[in-house]
């Protein structure tokens, strides 16, 4: 049988959405609730948020199927699910976390973490500035991801982007920071 973390290894990847007219339904993987849980969302609120690059759904519940019989459960605590989602309403990557903010804690010790140092406009993107590649990226540098959460996130691999964080940071748009 799996373990735990590896089965939250195979899950991670496990989003799919199904597109409504007037909504989507994001089946995420929570790997507190260690359940697939389907989140409807309003298409209008992602349009609308989506100028950024990615809508970030923050999904605040409780696991439906929690298990009291078991005392590794603690899905029963109110946690979060952000869930990033791209133009094409697939979902690009889940975060979940106890409360409604992430704390630091949820990040690793010793990891890198990108953060914008100020808020980039669109127009950076329509004027050139910035690829839309680098643009989500940008959008993925809130101080919540490190750089393996972002490259997880981007679908991107760390070596390239590394390579892209160098020239946003020498562009004077991102600050890294390690997390002490
Ligand atoms: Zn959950």
């Amino acid at each position: 049988m799996a373990s735990d973390l590896d089965k939250n290894q195979i899950m991670k990847n496990f989003n799919i959405t199904m597109k409504y007219f007037k909504e989507i339904y994001a089946y995420i993987w929570c790997d507190i609730c260690q359940e697939i849980l389907s989140v409807p969302i309003d298409r209008n609120t992602i349009a609308e948020k989506l100028d950024t690059g990615l809508y970030m759904h923050s999904y605040f519940h409780t696991n439906p199927l929690y298990d009291p019989e078991d005392p590794e459960d603690n899905s029963n605590n109110p946690h979060t699910s952000l869930i990033y989602i791209d133009k094409n309403h697939d979902v690009r990557g889940v975060r979940s976390f106890f409360g409604r903010e992430m704390s630091s804690d949820e990040i690793k010790k010793g990891s890198r973490i990108p953060i914008v140092i100020k808020a980039i406009p669109k127009m950076v993107l329509q004027l050139g500035m910035v690829s839309q590649e680098e643009f989500n990226i940008l959008k993925l540098c809130d101080g919540n991801n490190s750089i393996e959460n972002v490259a997880e996130i981007e679908k991107i691999e760390e070596f390239k982007l590394e390579k892209i964080i160098l020239k946003l940071r020498k562009k004077g748009l991102i600050n890294l920071i390690t997390r002490g």
